[in-house]
């Protein structure tokens, strides 16, 4: 990292943000400079960035193998949400029933959404099922499909989980709908769409909508090394939905706002150098991160691992560490220099349990001792081993001071 009041810092909490690549942040300057125009501008200043703007939608629909026109470009992982989830409601308002799928295990970016439309519609015929998942993190697939009615119109799954890493079997989900959705064109009967929170794994693995069978899927600038406040929607075409913002029509009228230009300069070179690098940083990655669980369950005693160790990302890392509370340990750490994540950072400052920890049966007093390290481009070998050194003797101390069950 090249900020100098970092250097010391060991920053093992890449899934709440990540810095931005220097790279990035190269190629962003010059449209802070010279190329400020408004995309929509018809002089050359404004077609500078217009052109960058359109050559940033091809190539992010070419790494998700969709069409440029069904790329909206929005301010993140929480609008993306929202405009999918409430713009898929707002659409089929005129229905009399409209029944909502999603999991217990969602980021609040999904859950308050969802939560918003069932308590303030209700009355219209806004209902929700919460599907759980298993003991490993992992969506049950088959009781979405018992889920499912004939009122259903939007299943909202999660590509990655952001505090325990699990990947969800999307593509199992998209196949089924797929076959339920041709019986209801048949029938003239209303789409069941399906959306996903991609905003974990896109730039740290291959997101495919074809393969994964999904109408919209969100995903954020700053989880891949772009700037903060930048983000996007991809929606399918043919897809029945409304906008959250109105106004100069923007971004194929989803998305009024004058367009981001810098942030989506951003995000697009991120995305490049993501392509560039996942393969080769998954394996480098993924072999830090095994040996800091290995160096962490090794020398700490009584340490549960949360949450499938395989079908998971290989940055992640989600433990309970008995017998202490969590930011007892994460401030002690990082009066060491080591920042690391109590669990989720949205539910932090409140001291209540994870729902996710909750949702996979983690005893609401062990959950109490959660701890998360999710590693990045810029962590190294030396920082992993600072880790292991560090981590155990806080432990210790902290056992001994303040003994809990
Ligand atoms: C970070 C995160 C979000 C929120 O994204 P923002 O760009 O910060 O709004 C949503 N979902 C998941 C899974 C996340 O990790």
């Amino acid at each position: 990292m090249t900020i100098s009041i970092n250097m010391k810092k060991i920053y093992l909490d890449y899934a709440a943000t990540t810095p931005v690549d220097p790279e990035v942040k190269k190629f962003i300057q010059p449209y802070f400079d010279e190329i400020f125009g408004n995309s929509q501008s018809l002089h050359s200043i404004g077609q500078e960035s217009y052109r960058l703007v359109e050559t940033a939608r091809n190539f992010i629909a070419n790494m998700l193998n969709c069409q440029p026109e069904e790329i909206i470009f929005t301010s993140g992982g929480t609008e993306s949400n929202n405009t999918a989830i409430k713009g898929i409601y707002f659409a089929h308002r005129n229905l009399r029933i409209k029944h909502i799928i999603t999991s217990t295990i969602e980021h609040h970016a999904v859950l308050e959404p969802v939560k918003f439309i069932v308590e303030n519609f209700k009355d219209e015929g806004a209902y929700v099922t919460y599907v759980p998942v298993n003991s490993k993190g992992i969506v049950d697939v088959e009781k979405i499909f018992e889920s499912i009615s004939e009122n259903t119109i939007l299943i909202s799954i999660m590509h990655a989980n952001n505090e325990i890493g699990t990947i969800q079997p999307l593509k199992e989900i998209g196949e089924h709908l797929q076959k339920i959705n041709k019986q209801r064109e048949k029938e003239n009967k209303p789409k069941i769409y399906f959306h996903t929170d991609a905003v974990q794994t896109f730039g740290h693995i291959k997101v495919d909508v074809e393969e994964l069978k999904v109408d919209l899927l969100s995903a954020s600038g700053h989880k891949f090394y772009a700037p903060k406040g930048v983000g996007f929607l991809y929606i399918r075409k043919g897809t029945k939905i409304e906008p959250l913002l109105h106004g100069g029509g923007h971004e194929f009228n989803m998305r009024s706002s004058t367009v981001n230009v810098s942030g989506i300069a951003g995000l697009y070179k991120a995305a490049q150098i993501a392509q560039d690098v996942m393969n080769e940083e998954n394996e480098r990655i993924k072999r830090l991160r095994d040996k800091l669980l290995d160096g962490i369950i090794s020398k700490i005693p009584d340490v549960v691992v949360n949450g499938d160790l395989n079908n998971r990302l290989v940055n992640n890392i989600n433990i309970c560490i008995r017998g202490v509370e969590s930011e007892a340990v994460l401030l002690a750490l990082d009066s060491e220099g080591i920042c690391v994540s109590s669990g989720s950072a949205c539910s932090s400052g409140s001291l209540e349990p994870s729902h996710v920890l909750l949702a996979i049966g983690v005893d609401p007093v062990v959950a109490r001792g959660s701890l998360r390290f999710t590693l990045g481009r810029f962590t190294t070998e030396e920082e992993v081993d600072k880790v292991i050194e560090v981590l155990p003797k806080v432990v210790d101390k902290i056992r001994k001071i303040s003994p809990i069950a």
